[in-house]
């Protein structure tokens, strides 16, 4: 499989070992925040459309967890336990955030997700675990392998 992305007059190909195999999910939405320099929207529009199109084959092994998914910006459960000042409480923030905002002291935290599954709670019905300070470099932390792949293939193309 070989997909390209391409915006801003900055294009980036990512294509797998195996021509047979498909490019994991998660590893699409890194390539497109990649190159946009954006957190990619997952609506339920396009989910519905690429349940019927050519990318569906990519959600084929874990249908089921897919369908769970909450909607983006759907208010979810956070087990926040604030760095910052040791507030411990059940609250709640819009799926697809990255941080949230401590409601006793008002400082940022990182919003982990509460299981190895981007979009699945854990057995408490968590979908999010704050306990991390929020630094605002966070936003900007992507995959370094990939940044790395980028950049020689820019170099490449540039000599
Ligand atoms: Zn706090």
């Amino acid at each position: 499989m070989e997909i390209k992305l391409e915006s801003d007059g900055v294009c980036l190909t990512l294509s797998t070992v195996d021509k047979e195999k498909n490019i994991e999910f998660k590893t699409l939405v890194k390539a497109y925040e990649i190159v946009t320099g954006d957190e990619l929207e997952i609506t339920e529009n396009n989910t519905e459309k690429n349940s019927h199109s050519t990318v569906a084959n990519s959600f084929d092994d874990n249908r089921d967890d897919y369908d769970r998914m909450p909607e983006y910006h759907q208010p979810v459960k956070v087990d926040l336990m604030c760095p910052w000042c040791g507030n411990n409480e059940e609250t709640t923030t819009l799926y697809g955030n990255r941080f949230m905002k401590c409601p006793k002291c008002g400082n940022k935290v990182f919003l982990a997700f509460a299981t190895s599954r981007r979009g699945v709670p854990d057995h408490r019905g968590f979908y999010y675990k704050a306990n991390e300070v929020w630094r605002d470099y966070e936003d900007r932390k992507v995959d370094d392998d990939l940044i790395d792949q980028m950049k020689s293939k820019l170099e490449e193309h540039n000599a």
